[in-house]
């Protein structure tokens, strides 16, 4: 018969020829197991305590007498999968809830942040409305050719009064033709070549002239750069960041006052490579992350002086233009997205006054998995080297 414990004394110090372990040593084996046993995602039981213990007999502490004859003692197995019936009345049992259990606090909070952020993207749908751009008044780079000639037809549909600047002024008057039998209430075109650090002040200057104000400034064009690994070319790089971003700054910078009086909108046209450093794409991607920097800086100052000015940056993934399709060609395994697309979601994104748009939709995901997780290995698979 069990006696009352205090009638039992001091703890007796085992069966004969039992080692001795102090009560302390003793404690420390029973918290080891249990911390193992947390560890493993579950609560330390005290069977699971005693019978881990039990059979470290060489650790045999002061309270060995009090444990369980050895054939009660047993390790309880839980089942883990296929889930029991009485486990799946009890949700806590589900594995994702044994996780979020385990989960450290910041870990909970990026999860919560990642899902809600998910279901806003899944369901979010802009407040475009076509009928605000009858009569807005546009100033369009790199309208020749590409995306920024696809934007140009859709302005015109919309009946936009638009300014059409590129390098090439047949071309550009042919555009200017076809924008007029789409519906432009009034187009101009001026040929510029931003090179040339003068061209931006020009060409806002002619704009402002011609349209009586500005809407809307969609900065869009690029210059030519080669798809392919770094060859070193300085003095290219350098001239790049004058076509692709240097000009970028000066057109904004001087269409800013006509933006304010009219609560306009800054466009501007950039690529995942501006978010996501790609290979093969050096001296482009430092002039797409330089616009990020620039405008996503400038919308914050503008929102701090309460302007009515917007910035949209857009986010393109590969596009089919003629450029892009022949200087990928062979080097990377990715589908291109059609321009006509890609144009309307720049146009719909700036008259809603988004701060991002994302085209197509899904490099919105990409993106946040490259800052969550980002894989270097992943990315380059999609590309092409076969040796110098
Ligand atoms: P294109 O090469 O098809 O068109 C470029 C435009 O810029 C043309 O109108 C060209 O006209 C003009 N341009 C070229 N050089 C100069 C210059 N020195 N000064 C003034 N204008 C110039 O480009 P896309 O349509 O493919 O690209 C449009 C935008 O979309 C770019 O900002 C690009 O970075 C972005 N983007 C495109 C992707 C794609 O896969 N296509 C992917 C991601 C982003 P002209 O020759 O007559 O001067």
């Amino acid at each position: 018969m069990a006696a009352p414990r205090a009638a039992l004394g001091p703890a007796p110090r085992g069966p004969p020829g039992a080692p001795h372990v102090t009560g302390r040593e003793s404690g420390t084996s029973a918290s080891a197991v249990a911390m193992a046993a947390r560890s493993r995602g579950r609560e330390a039981e005290p069977a699971a305590i005693w019978g881990a213990a039990g059979a470290q007999r060489g650790a045999v502490g002061a309270d060995w007498e009090r444990r369980p004859p050895q054939h009660q003692v047993s390790v309880p197995q839980r089942p883990r999968s296929p889930l029991q019936p009485e486990q799946l009345q009890d949700p806590a049992s589900f594995p994702f809830c044994r996780t979020w259990r385990m989960m450290r606090p910041y870990g909970k909070a990026l999860c919560a942040a990642g899902s809600l952020a998910a279901l806003l993207a899944f369901f979010w749908t802009d407040t475009f409305q076509p009928g605000s751009l009858s009569g807005a008044r546009v100033l369009l780079t790199g309208a020749s050719a590409g995306i920024g000639e696809q934007m140009a037809y859709h302005y015109a549909a919309f009946g936009a009064e638009i300014v059409l600047t590129a390098r090439r002024e047949a071309v550009l008057q042919k555009v200017m033709e076809k924008c007029l039998t789409l519906g432009a209430k009034k187009v101009f075109y001026i040929p510029a070549d931003m090179s040339s650090p003068s061209e931006p002040d020009k060409v806002v200057h002619f704009a402002v002239q011609k349209l009586g104000g500005l809407d809307y400034v969609v900065l869009n064009h690029i210059g030519v750069s080669p798809f392919q690994m770094w060859s070193g070319d300085v003095e290219h790089t350098r001239w790049l960041m004058q076509v692709n971003f240097f000009s970028y700054v000066a057109l904004a910078t001087a269409a800013l006052p006509a933006l304010e009086k009219s609560g306009g909108s800054v466009v501007v046209v950039s690529s995942l490579t501006g978010k996501v450093p790609t290979p093969f794409t050096t001296s482009y991607s430092a002039t797409k992350f330089a616009l990020d920097g620039f405008f996503s800086s400038l919308r914050h100052e503008l929102t701090m002086q309460n302007s009515n000015v917007s910035i949209t940056l857009c986010i393109l993934g590969l596009i089919d233009t003629d450029t892009a399709l022949e200087k990928t060609r062979g080097k990377v395994h990715i589908s291109p997205s059609p321009a006509p697309e890609a144009a309307l979601a720049i146009i719909r994104g700036g008259a809603a006054r988004l701060h991002e748009v994302f085209y197509p939709r899904w490099l919105w995901h990409v993106h946040g998995l490259w800052v969550l997780l980002p894989s270097p290995r992943v990315l380059q698979s999609f590309y092409n080297y076969s040796g110098p």
